[in-house]
C-alpha cells in the first residue's frame, strides 16, 4: 500500500464511466451544452482491469462508480458485471436519477446497494432551468423504485443562492420522510467557477448559514461520522439524518482517501491539483508489467493531494465525476 506523511492511502476509488451527461447542471457546465462521450475513452473491459489493477496496486477497498451520467453509456451493464466479481468492500452509484427506474434491475442484480441521486429542486418548474435536462418527475418515479427495492439513498443536493435556497427545506422534509438521508454539498471552485470567483461567490452557501436555515425549523444535534467520512452528519429531532460535505467552511483534505479514474484514462490524486497521470495505455498490459509501472504513477497522484485546504481546480467535475 502506498501512504503519504500524513498517513493518507488511497481506499476509495471513483469511477467516471462517460463523461457524457443528460443533464447539464449550471454549476457544473459553463455553456448548457451537455457532454458527450469523449472520442477516446475506455472500454467497459479496459475499465474493469483498471479497477483491478488498481485494487491490486493501491489497496482500493470500495468503489464509486459516477460520470458524467454512469446510466446513459452502454459499458454500464458490462462494466457492473466484472466489478461485481472483483474483492471490494462496496459498490455504489451516483446518479440524476432519470434512468434509474430502467437500470435497477441491473443495479440490483449486481450487487449494488447504495446510490446517491442529485437532485437540486423539488419545484418543477425550476427544475429545468437548474439541470438543463431531465425532469423532475422521472427523478421522483426512480426513486420511489428504488426505496421499494430496499436500496439505501442518498440525495445530493449543492445549494446555491439565488437559484434553490428556498428547497432546502423542501428536500430535507422530501428526504426525511421517504428515509432518505441528504447530502448538502458546498459548492466547489470547479472548471469554469476557478476561473470566475465573484460568479462563485455570489452562489456559494456555507455551512453555518445552511445550518441556520435548518436549525430554524428542524431542531438537530451532530452525530458521529466515520474518520475518513468526507460529510459532517446530523441527526434531526423526531428522527432521521442530513449530512454536509462542507468542503470549504470544513475542509477534511487531511483525511482524503480518495483516487479518481476519468472514462479516457487519467488518475486523479486531487480535486485541487491539475496535475494528472495517465494508465489507459496500462490497462491493456499483464498485471506483471502493468502494476509496476502503476505503482509509480500512485506515488505522484499520492503526492498531489493538498495538505490542508480545499482550493478548487480548473477540472470539470463532468469530467472526473465529482
Ligand atoms: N451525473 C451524476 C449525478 O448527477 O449525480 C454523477 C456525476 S455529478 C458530477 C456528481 C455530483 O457532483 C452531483 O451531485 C453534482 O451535484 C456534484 N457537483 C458537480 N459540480 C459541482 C460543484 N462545482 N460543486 C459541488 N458539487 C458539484
Amino acid at each position: 500500500m502506498i501512504v503519504d506523511r500524513q498517513g493518507r492511502a488511497f481506499r476509495n476509488l471513483r469511477i467516471s464511466l462517460t463523461a457524457a451527461c443528460n443533464y447539464a447542471c449550471t454549476y457544473c457546465v459553463p455553456n448548457g451544452k451537455r457532454l458527450v462521450a469523449a472520442q477516446d475513452e475506455l472500454s467497459a473491459d479496459a475499465m474493469a482491469r483498471g479497477v483491478e489493477y488498481l485494487i491490486e496496486a493501491a489497496g482500493i477497498e470500495r468503489l464509486r462508480i459516477t460520470g458524467g451520467e454512469p446510466l446513459v453509456t452502454p459499458k454500464f451493464e458490462p462494466f457492473l458485471q466484472a466489478v461485481s466479481t472483483l474483492k471490494l468492500k462496496d459498490i455504489s452509484l451516483t446518479t440524476n436519477g432519470q434512468l434509474l427506474a430502467k437500470k435497477l434491475p441491473i443495479i440490483i442484480d449486481n450487487g449494488v446497494r447504495r446510490l446517491n441521486v442529485s437532485l437540486d429542486t423539488l419545484d418543477a418548474e425550476a427544475f429545468p432551468a437548474l439541470a438543463r435536462g431531465g425532469d423532475l418527475k422521472t427523478v421522483l418515479a426512480g426513486l420511489e423504485e428504488a426505496r421499494q427495492a430496499g436500496l439505501k439513498i442518498k440525495v445530493n443536493m449543492v445549494p446555491l443562492r439565488g437559484q434553490n435556497l428556498d428547497q432546502v427545506l423542501p428536500l430535507l422534509e422530501y428526504c426525511l420522510e421517504h428515509g432518505f438521508e441528504l447530502r448538502f454539498i458546498e459548492l466547489m471552485r470547479m472548471g469554469h467557477l476557478a476561473r470566475d470567483p465573484n460568479g462563485f461567490q455570489q452562489q456559494f452557501v456555507r455551512l453555518a448559514e445552511l445550518l441556520e436555515i435548518i436549525g430554524a425549523v428542524h431542531p438537530f444535534v451532530q452525530a458521529d461520522a466515520p474518520i475518513d467520512a468526507t460529510a459532517l452528519r446530523y441527526q434531526v429531532e423526531g428522527g432521521g439524518y442530513f449530512g454536509v460535505i462542507a468542503n470549504e467552511s470544513v475542509p477534511f483534505c487531511r483525511t482524503c482517501s480518495r483516487l479518481r479514474l476519468s472514462s479516457t484514462g487519467w488518475l486523479h490524486g486531487c480535486l485541487s491539483s491539475s496535475n494528472r497521470h495517465f494508465v489507459g495505455d496500462l490497462l491493456d498490459k499483464p498485471r506483471h508489467l502493468a502494476l509496476p509501472a502503476l505503482q509509480r504513477l500512485l506515488v505522484k497522484a499520492l503526492a498531489d493531494k493538498q495538505d490542508i485546504a480545499f482550493s478548487g481546480g480548473v477540472t470539470v467535475m463532468k469530467i472526473i465525476g465529482g
